[in-house]
């Protein structure tokens, strides 16, 4: 901690999924630039003054309750509905008539199977726009169109990195990638992940986020290794906005090598998922033994769509498709609709 105890207003924790939980102390300036990039950030996507949102996160003690600070800045009206109840938000996109929904990409998708088993119409619906965060994925393209074919609303992202701070990134609405909306608060930098040498920050390249404060006061981080493999965009925006943009890949944590080539199940999810309707989009690799290094064929069990019946020509064309797109030699097991875990948070891509 670099302040005395006294300026310290406010301690989050991480959520120490990746470790033991620690503490994030604040000082009121440190926390006002979180706002105000947090802003920036959802700001980005479009949505404006005098609109209504929902929100579905439970954040309590965690950063990303800080970001939520930043719907009031920007003169929405917020409704926090937490997350537990489908129930609940969708009352209150009846009742209330929001123009956005803030939710992770997982419950976006677990809404719109919620929606179809009960006929809640929810194209005809008053979202016009979806503000996801949380986890990779509202980014993905064949993911993002069925999110936003089942919605009928516009599907932007966003995204924090808890140690550093809530929603650093945040996407316009030509959804190429989140801008750095905490630019002057956070240098962001690309390295190898296994050399640790400095990636060329260019249109297109690929690396592990490492972030440093510029600003913060109470404990700030210097090169932090955010364990998010991403690839970045420096060239400006149609949009306008000059700062560099990224899309995250997947959690190095979850990166498998399969004969020398680094997969991410987030990628898997992404080519699997052009296959709806014949898949629902769920996917579970089960990696064979507990180590990164795994010998092919790879399994993945894809869930087949509501009401279609396993056949060897699909789990064929996923296996080849995968081959081609992402160079992994795979196993491909099609299982009945529903039998993969839905969540109202994050999803879980691999099962060690
Ligand atoms: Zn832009």
């Amino acid at each position: 901690m670099c302040v005395p105890p006294d300026q310290i207003v406010r301690i989050y924790s991480t959520s120490g999924t990746a470790g033991t939980p620690a503490y994030i102390p604040l000082t009121a300036s440190d926390l006002e630039n979180w706002v105000l990039g947090s802003s920036r950030s959802y700001g980005a996507s479009g949505i404006t003054s005098g609109q209504r949102i929902v929100s579905t996160y439970n954040a309590g003690p965690f950063v990303a309750g800080a970001a939520l600070a930043a719907f009031e800045r920007l003169g929405l009206l917020h409704i926090p509905v937490g997350i537990g109840s489908t129930e609940r938000l969708m009352r209150a996109v009846e009742l209330l008539r929001p123009e956005a929904v803030a939710l992770t990409p997982s419950y976006a998708a677990y809404a719109v199977e919620w929606a179809d088993e009960r006929g809640f119409d929810l194209r005809g619906s008053s979202v016009e726009h979806l503000l996801v965060a949380g986890e990779p994925g509202g980014g993905e393209p064949a993911f993002r169109t069925h999110l936003e074919r089942s919605w009928g609303a516009l599907v932007t992202e966003a995204m924090g990195v808890g140690d550093i701070g809530p929603s650093l990134f945040g996407e316009c609405e030509r959804k190429q990638g989140m801008h750095l909306g905490a630019r002057g608060f956070v240098h962001m930098e690309l390295i190898d992940h296994e050399t640790g040498a400095i990636v060329e920050m260019q249109d297109g390249a690929t690396g592990e986020l490492v972030l440093t404060h510029l600003c913060h006061r109470a404990a700030p981080l210097l090169r932090f290794r955010t364990r998010d493999h991403v690839r970045v965009w420096t060239s400006p925006c149609k949009c306008g906005r000059t700062s560099p943009r990224l899309r995250c890949i997947g959690r190095t944590d979850d990166m498998l090598i399969v004969r020398g080539v680094n997969v991410f199940p987030a990628a898997i999810r992404e080519v699997v998922s052009a296959f709806a309707p014949d898949v629902s989009g769920h996917i579970l690799v089960r990696p064979q033994t507990p180590a990164v290094k795994q010998d092919p064929p790879l399994p993945v069990a894809v869930e087949l769509g509501r009401g279609r019946a396993a056949d060897s020509s699909l789990a064929d064309a996923i296996r080849e498709r995968l081959r081609e797109v992402l160079i992994v030699q795979t196993r491909v097991d099609l299982v009945p609709w529903g039998s993969l875990e839905r969540s109202e948070y994050k999803s879980k891509l691999v099962e060690r």
